[in-house]
């Protein structure tokens, strides 16, 4: 039996990690954590059994305790219901599928107890990349990718061990708004963004895709990953989202991993790493595949992606000014109250007028974003 605990199991990852549970049976789930839905994750709690519970929000953490108590397990809440469980000794996969920046405290923690990650939470690498890899390194622990793109490129990697990389070729479906000139998204109203062409997932990240600042937090997720210079990492835009990514090698083959937009596939492949498993769905039919198509993304439209590149570049806690504006300017364009247009306008603000720290700690990371909080709580 593999032992896993889900951080953010009510989520779209979390709920699709335990798909894989009830389908492969020998996945034993020790913990599960969200924010503050306790009816999902009480259903959760019935189903699979977990020693350990935590929700963040401390009074939704109490209701729930109440609601399980005819069962045998512990119901914890905020940081430190997800440090304790980030750590638990019995536990050996820990699956980050929260949201933000709160992911670095706990994966830190599973690090140091020698878990292996199956790292869904980009924010974890964009902001802390400096901190998690080299810790992962020195404790010898895997950090395997479950975004679909960097699942791709280390699946396309697999079997090339000391083969140099030329380049990383990561994909882009476009977005909703693929081919739309800036003057077309003025009007953009959040049920458009919502609408994704080939992938369901939480809000956040169908926004992100929206405005391709999703590809520009893998961009720099993948350089923490995969340890190449910026300049090898190239975006196409492919709109089927069959080519998941691709590895260019310097003789110039170029490995791909391709397949039905089905995010089961790489959380499925990081659980059971090197290993591959049965896994129920559609196939890709080649003869009905009619093309393939790929393009340069439009980086005028398309700001937020090329503000990214320039975040990595400046470096320091700039990606987590970049990261921080964007989950603010986020949330304020679901609640409407700014523009589609408005948020890379914000990330490229707090980019220029955080306090540059070359060398951010953890603590330092979370001023900066408070730092950036503030600042657009105090204009927008
Ligand atoms: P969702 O919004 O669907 O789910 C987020 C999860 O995090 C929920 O379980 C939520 O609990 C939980 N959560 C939120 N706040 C807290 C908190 N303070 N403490 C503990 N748990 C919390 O997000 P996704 O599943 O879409 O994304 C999760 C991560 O995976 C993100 O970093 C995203 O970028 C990444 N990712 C997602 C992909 C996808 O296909 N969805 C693809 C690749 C990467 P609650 O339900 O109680 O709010």
């Amino acid at each position: 039996m593999k032992k896993i605990a889900i951080l953010g199991s009510t989520g779209s990852i979390g709920t699709q990690t335990l798909e894989i549970v009830r389908e492969q049976k020998d996945i034993e789930v020790c913990a599960l954590a969200a924010g503050r839905n306790a009816a999902r994750l009480e259903a959760q709690i019935r189903e699979f059994h977990p020693e350990i519970a935590a929700l963040w929000d401390e009074k939704a953490a109490a209701s729930l305790r109440e609601n399980v108590k005819d069962l045998p397990v512990k119901i914890l809440s905020g940081m430190e219901g997800l440090l304790e469980i980030a750590a638990m000794p019995e536990m050996e996969i820990l699956v980050t599928a929260i949201v933000g920046m709160l992911g670095i405290r706990p994966t830190i923690a599973a690090i140091e107890a020698g878990k292996t990650i199956a790292l869904a939470n980009k924010e974890t690498l964009v902001t802390a990349g400096h901190i998690i890899m080299p810790l992962a390194k020195e404790k010898q622990v895997p950090i395997l990718p479950v975004d679909s793109e960097h699942s791709a490129i280390f699946q396309s990697l697999h079997g090339e061990h000391g083969n140099n990389i030329q380049k990383i070729l990561l994909t882009a479906s476009g977005g909703p708004f693929r081919g739309k000139k800036k003057a077309e998204l003025k009007q953009i109203q959040v049920e458009d963004a919502l609408k994704h062409p080939n992938w369901s997932m939480g809000r956040k990240i169908t926004i992100d895709s929206a405005t391709m600042v999703n590809k520009g937090l893998e961009v720099m997720e993948a350089k923490w990953l995969f340890d190449v210079d910026l300049g090898q990492i190239q975006v196409v835009v492919h709109p089927q989202s069959v080519v998941h990514s691709m590895v260019e090698y310097e003789d110039g083959a170029v490995i791909a991993q391709l397949g039905t937009p089905d995010m089961r596939l790489p959380i499925q492949y990081a659980l059971y790493y090197p290993k591959r498993r049965h896994l129920s769905g559609k196939r890709l039919d080649f003869y009905q595949l009619s093309s393939l198509t790929f393009e340069e993304p439009d980086f005028d439209t398309f700001w937020g992606l090329g503000l990214a590149f320039e975040a990595m570049k400046k470096g320091g806690n700039i990606p987590t000014a970049y990261n921080a504006a964007n989950e603010k300017a986020v949330s304020l364009f679901l609640e409407r109250k700014i523009s589609f247009l408005q948020i890379p306008e914000i990330i490229n603000t707090c980019m220029e007028e955080c306090k540059f720290k070359a060398h951010p700690n953890v603590a330092e990371i979370l001023e900066t974003e408070a730092e950036a909080y503030a600042l657009i709580e105090s204009r927008w």
